[in-house]
């Protein structure tokens, strides 16, 4: 995502039934290039299983969990960061991806069920990815995809204990934890 800073707030989220699809918004934040998730409900245990994945898969990923998130946006947009509240109501992403490529702090708001209603007007953009309903995990994937100036399927997560050696058949995974103790020349 090169020089870019960008979270993703995620909004909504109930303990008892939005679990897996809660990490999956922080599993599929961290692969497509932001920094970290903004857990606006408290899930201490889903903050540290995502982090658990994202230590053995490297980078630096974060999870801040029970965020208060008219804070959070608030004192993101005084420090000069955009918003931008990811709904099937708002302007289509092709139509303004262009412009959300110029902004270098981005801050993603993603919900689970309605989300509150001063969200529209807080957010600097509501964009669509596509006027149609779909999920959180794939609104994320395509608007970070679509801004980015890298190939996000390429990036690189430094200090991995674990990293795939892509192949056509099968699985292959290296665990650099073993290889550095192994005695190579
Ligand atoms: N019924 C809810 C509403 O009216 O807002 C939508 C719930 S949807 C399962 C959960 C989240 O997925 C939404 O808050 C939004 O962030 C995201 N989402 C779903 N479809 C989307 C779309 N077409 N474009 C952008 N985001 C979308």
């Amino acid at each position: 995502m090169t020089g870019k800073q960008i979270v993703v707030l995620r909004l909504g989220h109930r303990p008892e039934r939005d679990k897996r699809i809660t990490t999956h918004v922080g599993l599929t934040s961290r692969a497509f290039g932001a920094e970290g998730l903004l857990l606006a409900s408290d899930d201490e245990g889903i903050a540290d299983s995502i982090e658990a994945v994202a230590k053995r898969w490297g980078g630096d990923f974060y999870v801040k969990n029970n965020v208060n998130w008219k804070r959070e946006i608030k004192s993101w947009k005084d420090n000069g960061g955009k918003v931008c509240h990811l709904s099937m109501y708002g302007v289509n992403l092709s139509d303004v991806e262009s412009d959300i490529k110029t902004w270098d702090k981005l801050m993603i708001v993603v919900g689970a069920e309605k989300v509150p209603p001063e969200i529209y007007n807080l957010a600097d953009l509501n964009v669509a990815v596509g006027n149609q309903p779909h999920s959180e995990v794939a609104s994320i994937a395509v608007t970070l995809d679509r801004i980015s100036d890298i190939d996000t399927l390429k990036q690189e997560f430094k200090g991995a204990e674990l990293s795939i050696v892509p192949t056509s058949k099968g699985k292959k995974v290296i665990d650099n934890k073993k290889l550095g103790n192994m005695d190579i020349d």
